[in-house]
């Protein structure tokens, strides 16, 4: 409400929530400082040039001002990212040669050095592709971007499974998959968690960037806020964050259990503790990726909303508007 209260958007009831909580929040208070010192420049500064419109003010101070930018301004995003990433698939190689790291312990890590380089850099084309297309109005870059991360997978998989095993390593209760086909399901999961936590919410926010940039805030705010008339943009969908929120959790129910049930039926061998700590590594690092999408992308939708309302402020669509 923090926006929507310095602009004087707040009705009677939000402006007292606000106020209440502005005695005993710090945070609330330096943040409301801040943007109330913006408005007054803003207001008052007569070197201000009269025609600027909010969605001038909005393009200036908010997030799809920022679409110019490389990656649309989220580069540290989109590299925190990849180097969880690439640090799955390279921990996924050792994870299947560990029950015998005496004799392939050195190809394995070598493979996974050759994994977690292709992937760490394959992943930000990916997205950089998505970025470009996006930025200049294609509605193809969720698609190429999809495309360029399936095929720098399947490219991986062609060069690492040569060197890997055809036979099963790890030791088991029951009869275990070769490491080939184990590293290809490993791939498959990590398909899914991008498909699901790094890809569309990226998309998602780049495309709602654009849209904000050509001046449909109204449109883009309708969308945010669950207005059923709204639509996402052309070759996107909306994510919604609770939806996400809660395969977060279903995700995390199923890998416990699997978990569980993996190590319960682990033969003893001098490598069971490297196996079983790189499963846990490999478990960490799946959800702190799909952790570290959902953070982002909270926080961007937040930044996307703020932008919005402050291009639908009256107090500042009025001062243009008597200024012309
Ligand atoms: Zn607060």
């Amino acid at each position: 409400m923090l926006t929507a209260y310095c602009f004087g958007r707040a009705t009677r009831a939000e402006r007292e929530t606000v106020e209440t909580h502005l005695l005993e929040c710090r945070a609330c208070w330096s943040e409301t400082q801040r943007l109330l010192g913006a408005i007054r420049i803003l207001e008052t500064d007569p070197s201000m040039p009269g025609t600027l419109t909010p969605s001038d003010l909005a393009h200036t101070f908010g997030i799809s001002g920022r679409l110019a930018r490389a990656f649309g301004g989220h580069m540290m995003h989109v590299l925190l990212c990849s180097v969880i990433y690439a640090a799955l698939y390279g921990v996924a190689v050792l994870v299947e040669v560990a029950y015998q790291f005496d004799k392939y312990g050195e190809t394995g890590m070598a493979m996974a050095a050759v994994a977690f380089v292709w992937i760490f850099f394959t992943t930000p084309a990916g997205l950089w592709a998505d970025w470009r297309l996006t930025r200049q109005g294609s509605s193809k870059g969720w698609a190429a971007s999809a495309g360029i991360l399936l095929g720098a997978a399947a490219a991986l998989f062609a060069i690492v499974s040569p060197y890997l095993p055809s036979g099963p390593v790890t030791e088991l209760n029951w009869q275990a998959y070769t490491a080939q086909a184990a590293y290809l399901k490993a791939i498959s999961y990590f398909m899914i968690l991008q498909s699901i936590f790094l890809l569309p919410p990226f998309h998602f926010v780049l495309a709602m960037q654009r849209e904000l940039k050509e001046g449909r805030h109204r449109l883009a705010l309708g969308l945010l806020t669950g207005d059923k008339l709204s639509v996402a943009p052309r070759g996107s969908v909306y994510p919604r964050f609770w939806v996400l929120s809660m395969l977060i959790f279903i995700t995390a129910g199923i890998s416990v259990f699997l978990h569980h049930n993996l190590m319960g039926n682990l033969r003893p061998s001098p490598y069971m503790n490297l196996f079983a700590n790189l499963v846990q590594a490999r478990l960490i690092l799946y959800f702190l990726l799909a952790t570290v999408c959902l953070v982002w992308y909270y926080r961007m939708l937040n930044e996307l909303k703020r932008e919005c309302l402050m291009a639908e402020s009256p107090r500042i669509a009025n001062r243009s508007s008597e200024r012309r």
